[in-house]
């Protein structure tokens, strides 16, 4: 099919949390919002009050952590829309929030790395062939401190209690995946870049987080439309 003319932006786990409003600033920008979730009743929820601000938003089925499912949503945005400009990887989970280093069960771990680490690595490797087609791309990885191999080390760190050792590494991995994808696209137009929104007020960050969904936003939404140079 002929391709739109409007930039199309995918936001994995957009029914909620962060995602949601990335999803929502984006789609702020004159952009086709792929409104992506891994249940249906949340994304066509989450759709609706998006779509009831008069913005241009389409619900993306897609489970992350499931190769099929990220293969038959790309097929999908191929067909309908022939082109895919911005893809926030932002699904997340953190199930290990107090297990610690020498009790971390294979399960856990390998849970934690197919949806925060493999989700992206798929998804990428899925949406740059598209973004490829048209010389441009943003690929933006939401990552996190907890994944910093300084921060893990550095005893004075606010984090220094945290324990979430699988959640931890998925992030690392996170953010070695960006830089190798980065490395292997220089020069295509086709820019990575990972980012930590800070501690966030949603279901993850709990209540007594200091930043707003709103605010933590901003610099994914910036990242994901960065100029060429
Ligand atoms: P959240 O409110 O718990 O939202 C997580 C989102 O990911 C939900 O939409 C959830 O869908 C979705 N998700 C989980 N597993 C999925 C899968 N297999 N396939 C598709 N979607 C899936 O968390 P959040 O705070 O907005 O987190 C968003 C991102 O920010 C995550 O990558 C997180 O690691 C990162 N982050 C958050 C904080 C913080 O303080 N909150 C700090 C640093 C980084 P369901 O509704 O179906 O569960």
């Amino acid at each position: 099919m002929n391709a739109t003319k409007k930039r199309v932006a995918l936001v994995t786990g957009a029914n909620r949390g962060i995602g949601f409003e990335i999803a929502r600033q984006l789609a702020q920008k004159d952009m086709t919002l792929l409104l992506s979730a891994r249940d249906d009743k949340s994304g066509f929820d989450a759709r609706q009050m998006l779509s009831a601000q008069q913005l241009d938003v389409h619900y993306l089925p897609i489970d992350v952590s499931d190769q099929t499912s990220i293969q038959a949503a790309i097929g999908k945005v191929k067909d309908k829309f022939g082109r895919l400009d911005v893809l926030v990887n932002n699904a997340g989970i953190m199930i290990d929030g107090q297990t610690r280093i020498l009790e971390l069960s294979l399960s856990m771990f390998q849970n934690t790395l197919a949806t925060n680490a493999l989700g992206p690595l798929l998804l990428s490797q899925a949406c740059i062939p598209l973004m490829k087609e048209n010389g441009y791309g943003r690929i933006v990885n939401v990552s996190s401190t907890l994944g910093s191999l300084n921060d893990i080390i550095n005893p004075d760190s606010s984090y220094a209690e945290v324990q979430a050792p699988a959640y931890r590494l998925s992030k690392t991995v996170l953010n070695g995946l960006t830089v190798l994808l980065a490395k292997e696209l220089r020069g295509t137009n086709i820019l990575v870049s990972a980012v930590c929104p800070g501690w966030v007020r949603t279901r993850m960050g709990g209540d007594e987080a200091p930043v707003a969904p709103s605010d933590a936003a901003e610099t994914p939404v910036w990242l994901a439309t960065l100029p060429d140079d």
